[in-house]
């Protein structure tokens, strides 16, 4: 569903992702782990367009989505984004936020714009704050509402990139019992994540990152408990 095959991204003399391959099938839930700067973040933004690769290929559906002519507001009508700080556009409400790209990317009529955003609002339990500015919103209910927001564009593939860092404790699980109810519904989503109970609760499979390549991969179950990498057994057992 999801290929990135042998991927090189440099910023200047700093090469960050150094051939990594990576595949993701359809309802699969993939977790990347690994150091801060071995290029999690980055890997994320190249599947979604976001910066250039210098070698290889990314194949989303067969399609080819890096590269020379690739429709870059095809590729991100298809694929959502949602990063660790809250990307609410605080002048808009929340209603305005989340139909903002159905209305004028998709060119979605207004009210069945609405309609469908109240009906995401309900779904999250946020209804009420349908007319609330992202600020009037705790960081828990702006993060979910980022989630709904990419939701209503129906991607076919949801990139996460921990979304859940930035927020207190006790709003981390309102977040991720909204991440566990869409991988029951079968979205396909690759996230960055620090919240190993959840990847091992949740991910299909988690991905060891290590300076610019997947150095490890495998079912939850194995990577944290058996891992057979020694960069993997140190990493877990800095975390922990
Ligand atoms: P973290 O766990 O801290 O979020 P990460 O695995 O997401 O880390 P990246 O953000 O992908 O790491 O960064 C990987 C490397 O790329 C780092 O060395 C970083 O400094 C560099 N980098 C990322 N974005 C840019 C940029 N826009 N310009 C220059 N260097 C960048
Ligand atoms: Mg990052």
């Amino acid at each position: 569903f999801l290929q990135v095959r042998n991927v090189y991204k440099r910023f200047g003399a700093n090469e960050v992702l150094r051939g990594i391959n990576l595949s993701v099938e359809e309802h699969q839930v993939v977790c990347l782990i690994g150091p801060s700067g071995c290029g999690k973040s980055t890997l994320l933004r190249c599947i979604n367009g976001l910066e250039e690769i210098q070698g290889g290929e990314i194949r989303l559906h067969g399609d080819r989505i890096t590269g020379p002519g690739v429709d870059l507001n095809a590729l991100r009508r298809d694929v959502g984004i949602v990063f660790q700080s809250f990307n609410l556009f605080p002048h808009m409400s929340v209603l305005q936020n989340i139909t903002l790209a159905p209305t004028q990317v998709l060119r979605m009529p207004q009210a069945e714009a609405q309609a469908k955003a109240m009906a995401l609002l309900k779904r999250i339990g946020l209804a009420h704050k349908a007319q609330a500015y992202p600020d009037q919103l705790s960081g828990g209910q702006q993060q979910r509402v980022a989630i709904v927001r990419a939701l209503a564009m129906e991607p076919m593939l949801l990139l996460l990139d921990e979304i859940t860092s930035a927020l207190d404790p006790e709003l981390v699980s309102e977040v991720l019992n909204l991440l566990r109810e869409l991988a029951r519904e079968g979205m396909t989503m690759v996230l960055a994540t620090h919240e190993m109970g959840f990847a091992r609760e949740v991910a299909s499979k988690v991905c060891f990152m290590y300076e610019g390549v997947v150095h490890e991969e495998g079912p939850p179950e194995q990577i944290f408990t058996n891992p057979q990498h020694e960069r993997t057994q140190q990493f877990l057992a800095s975390i922990i």
